[in-house]
């Protein structure tokens, strides 16, 4: 059973050492537990605030600890009821090729989902994040403006696209015009702004005209900054990351903005609402669900995602998540179903 396990806490942005593969032996499941063999192991921008013992909503994962993630698994052998030997589940196993579990907070797939991997993504966590956030803090109205960053990653183009549905004029911020483009072309945003264009802020206000109504807030950073002088009055920031900043050892050089940000909220009466996906929207996951699997099965909402092999190669692919290399969900396939 092969484990990747936190060799030591990262300064700034993680390398190889950070992490360590090591070996065990294959659990044995006792009455009234599971053995599931990882197929499928998500990585998320989250994962890097788990590496760090600095305060935060979720305990940090102890040093020698396996590295916590979300995973699709099949049931290898099951002493439980409700799982058999051969079902797909939505597992969080971490970063490991086999775990066992008690089915507590474990949701069984069936023996034949269409597209297992995608409940680590737009059909789960990140796509109920973008619905959540959008729909519930941003409270869309048609004919209204939203600017989303990482506008190609499986919330902001999970964001964009449902901005559309809802009748909203929808502009991206991604890395690069191959992902502008795809954010365009593909997924139908109104327009894209790459934000490592020189003029990347008179670009984005020169693509909304009517300023912005809602900005869905994935990355802080030279993103907001170009943001804040565009927002309407009564905008909405659904504040759901700061992918940005998440490998930052201090704070940015320069002049101390907080108090001019905070002139901005209180003249044009700006809401910022922070959220943390399952702590503040559990409730909402079966109507998300629904929703969903429904747009997602029309074609209305499209998905991309970046299949990776081999658990070995986890590491190196979450040190480029945050460097924005990945092109879509990005996903290690730690075995072949
Ligand atoms: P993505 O797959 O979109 O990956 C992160 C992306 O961020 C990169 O691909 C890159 O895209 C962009 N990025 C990285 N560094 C920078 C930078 N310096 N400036 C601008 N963009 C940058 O991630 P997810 O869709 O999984 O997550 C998006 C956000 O949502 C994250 O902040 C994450 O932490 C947050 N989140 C919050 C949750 C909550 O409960 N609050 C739950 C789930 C996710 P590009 O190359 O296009 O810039």
């Amino acid at each position: 059973n092969r484990q990747i396990v936190l060799a030591e806490r990262p300064k700034g942005e993680p390398d190889t050492n950070t992490l360590r593969m090591v070996e065990t032996d294959i659990p044995e499941p006792a009455e009234g537990q599971m053995l599931l063999r990882t197929i499928y192991l998500s990585l998320d921008p989250y994962m890097r605030g788990r590496m760090s013992d600095a305060p935060s909503y979720a305990p940090p994962v102890e040093i020698g600890g396996v590295m916590v993630g979300g995973t699709v698994a099949r049931v290898v052998a099951s002493k439980i009821d409700g799982f058999t030997e051969g079902d797909w589940v939505l597992s969080f196993n971490g970063w490991q090729d086999y775990a066992l579990s008690d089915g507590e907070g474990v949701l069984n797939l069936g023996q034949a989902p269409a597209h297992p991997s995608w409940a680590l993504g737009v059909l789960g966590m990140p796509g109920f994040t973008a619905w959540a956030g959008l729909t519930q803090i941003g409270a869309p109205k048609p004919g209204e403006t939203i600017v989303v960053a990482a506008a190609t990653g499986p919330v902001g183009a999970t964001v964009g696209q449902i901005g559309k549905i809802l009748g909203c004029r929808v502009v991206g911020v991604a890395g690069g015009p191959e992902k502008c483009a795809y954010a365009v072309d593909e997924l139908g945003f109104d327009a894209c702004i790459d934000h490592k264009a020189p003029d990347f802020a008179e670009q984005l206000g020169q693509a909304v005209p009517d300023g912005i109504d809602i900005y869905f807030e994935n990355v802080g950073g030279k993103v907001l900054d170009a943001v804040i002088p565009n927002l309407n009055l009564k905008s909405r920031i659904p504040l759901c990351g700061l992918v940005s900043q998440y490998n930052a050892t201090a704070l940015p050089e320069g002049p101390d903005r907080m108090n001019w940000f905070l002139g901005q909220v209180l003249r044009k009466r700006i809401t910022v609402q922070g959220f943390i996906i399952f702590e503040d929207f559990g409730h909402l996951y079966p109507d998300f669900a629904a929703q969903m699997g429904d747009w997602v099965k029309s074609g209305r909402i499209k998905y991309r995602e970046e299949m990776i092999d081999g658990l070995e190669n986890a590491p190196k692919a979450l040190i480029g998540l945050l460097r924005g290399e990945n092109f879509g969900k990005r996903v290690i396939r730690v075995a072949q179903d």
